[in-house]
């Protein structure tokens, strides 16, 4: 049987690409006949709202996840788009760090949960700007970490943070933790320093760096305000292309066959 594939979105800086990769890249896989699962475990919960999950519709959320008062079944709700469910975040998983602290096994918490996973069905992990006790439970919990890097100056500044927490983790609780691969994300062809960035980010990080490159699209950055991926939002635009082809990559990368839809 297909083991299931964990795959954590993680770079501690804010605005990178993480939520916006995990939501599209969530959608492609599901439009490709995939079983995927979001867990959005940002406090803020952009991945939510952006898949139209509204705050009443939030019964149960990612915090009662961690706490073990839900199984994932019970958290994972529908979203509109077929194949796709979201386990929704609140601001009250702000307080997980300190609310955690003391909790026996703290970093395995949410590892616990997703051994439950649906064999065959594919998990992403929307983590949240840090590298705190969230982040390290996506990591202790996931076969693979997918890192978004916004292509700008000092987009490889803190990657070496990002590794070093990799490391830790499995020398520590998840030995099995790989990175899955650089994304590089909002990339503008007319701007020289994009280019810079990703000459540099494929120089230095070879193969670990994605074939493709996510551009800047104004349609991906109104989607989220309509409560959609830009893959239902715009199907057509650049941003969404650029998604469905990663999606393509990252699937080869998990050795996955396309189901036939
Ligand atoms: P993170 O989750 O890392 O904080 P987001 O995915 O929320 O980052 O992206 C930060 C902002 O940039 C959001 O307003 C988002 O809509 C916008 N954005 C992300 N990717 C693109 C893109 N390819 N083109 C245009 N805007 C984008
Ligand atoms: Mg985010």
């Amino acid at each position: 049987m297909p083991e299931q594939h964990i795959v954590a979105i993680a770079n501690q800086k804010g605005g990178v690409g993480k939520t916006t990769t995990a939501v599209n890249l969530g959608a492609a896989l599901a439009q490709a006949g995939h079983q995927t699962i979001l867990v959005d475990l940002d406090p803020q919960g952009n991945a939510s709202t952006g898949l139209g999950i509204t705050a009443d519709q939030r019964t149960h959320t990612v915090y009662e996840l961690l706490t073990g008062e839900v199984d994932l079944q019970t958290a994972a709700v529908e979203t509109d788009i077929h194949n796709l469910r979201l386990v929704p975040s609140t601001p009250d998983l702000a307080s997980a760090d300190v609310q955690l602290a003391q909790t026996p096994d703290r970093t395995r918490l949410l590892a616990k949960q997703l051994a439950d996973a649906p064999d065959g069905s594919i998990i992403l992990i929307d983590c949240p700007p840090a590298l705190g006790l969230l982040t390290v439970n996506a990591m202790v919990a996931s076969s693979s970490v997918l890192v978004p890097l916004q292509a700008e100056f000092y987009a490889l500044e803190g990657l070496s943070q990002l590794l070093g927490t990799v490391r830790q983790v499995r020398q520590g609780p998840n030995p099995r933790l790989r990175i899955n691969g650089i994304l590089l994300t909002m990339s503008d062809y007319r701007n020289n320093l994009s280019q810079q960035v990703e000459a540099d980010a494929r120089e230095t990080l070879g193969d670990l760096v994605y074939p493709t490159v996510i551009p800047r699209n104004v349609r991906v950055s109104e989607a989220p305000s309509h409560a959609q991926p830009v893959l239902v939002y715009d199907p057509l635009s650049k941003g969404s292309t650029a998604y469905r082809q990663f999606a393509t990559e990252f699937t080869a990368r998990l050795k996955l066959v396309p189901e036939i839809a």
